[in-house]
C-alpha cells in the first residue's frame, strides 16, 4: 500500500535523479535516437519540482495528477506524453485505490495504450511491465529494476525514433527504459 508521504518521496527523488542523469539520458539517446531524453526529462523533472513546491498536495491522486501535467506541459517528444499518460491514469486510479502493483500496472497499461506499445519493442514498457509484475509478486529489488534495463540492450526497437534503426538498435539501452529505472529505484528508496 503505498502512502502519500512514500509517494511524495518517490516523485522527489525521481526528479533528482533526472537531473543527475541529464548526460547519462541523451548519450542513450544520441545512440539510438535524436539526443535529448535527458534534456526532455530535466525540463519535466525542473516543472514537478516547482509544481509540488508551490501546493503541497493533499493525496495520492492529486500528487499523480501534479506531476501528469508538469510532465504533458514540458517534457515533449515521444516521453512527454507517455509519462503524462501514465501518472495521470495512475492519479484517477489512485482515487479508490492504494496498491502499489496495481497503480503501477494502470500506468503501464496508460502507456500501451497512449503508445500502441507492448513488452518486446524496446520501449519504457520493457521496464513498467516487469516491475509491475514484480511488484504484484513481492516487494521489487533494485536488481529486478536492472534485469528489466539491461534486457532492453538485446532487443530490436519496433516503436520510437529508434526503430528506424531496425537490427543497428539491439545492443544499446532505451533511453526510456534507463529514466523509467530511475523512476523505479527512487520509488525502492522511497519505500526503504
Ligand atoms: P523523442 O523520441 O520524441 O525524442 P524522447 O527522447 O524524450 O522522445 O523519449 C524516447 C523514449 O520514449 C524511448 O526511449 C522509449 O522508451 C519511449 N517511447 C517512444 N515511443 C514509444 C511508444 N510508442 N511506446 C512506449 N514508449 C515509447
Ligand atoms: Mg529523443
Ligand atoms: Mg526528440
Amino acid at each position: 500500500k503505498l502512502e502519500l508521504t512514500n509517494a511524495e518521496q518517490w516523485i522527489k527523488l525521481f526528479t533528482s535523479k533526472l537531473d543527475e542523469n541529464v548526460s547519462t539520458l541523451n548519450e542513450l539517446d544520441t545512440a539510438i535516437g535524436d539526443g535529448d531524453h535527458g534534456t526532455n526529462m530535466e525540463r519535466g523533472a525542473k516543472a514537478v519540482k516547482e509544481a509540488l513546491d508551490k501546493q503541497t498536495p493533499a493525496d495520492l491522486s492529486a500528487l499523480f495528477k501534479t506531476t501528469a501535467f508538469a510532465m504533458i506541459q514540458k517534457v515533449g517528444g515521444a516521453s512527454g506524453p507517455l509519462y503524462g499518460t501514465a501518472f495521470l491514469d495512475m492519479s484517477k486510479a489512485a482515487k479508490d485505490e492504494a496498491d502499489l502493483a496495481k497503480l503501477v500496472q494502470v500506468g503501464a497499461d496508460g502507456i500501451k495504450r497512449r503508445g500502441q506499445s507492448d513488452v518486446k519493442m524496446k520501449t519504457m514498457i520493457d521496464v513498467w511491465q516487469p516491475v509491475a509484475d514484480d511488484l504484484s509478486a513481492g516487494p521489487l529489488t533494485a536488481d529486478q529494476v536492472d534485469q528489466a534495463l539491461q534486457s532492453t540492450k538485446g532487443m530490436v526497437a519496433t516503436k520510437g525514433r529508434a526503430s528506424y534503426l531496425e537490427e543497428k538498435s539491439v545492443g544499446h539501452l532505451d533511453p526510456g527504459s534507463q529514466s523509467s529505472a530511475y523512476l523505479f529505484d527512487s520509488l525502492i528508496e522511497a519505500l526503504g
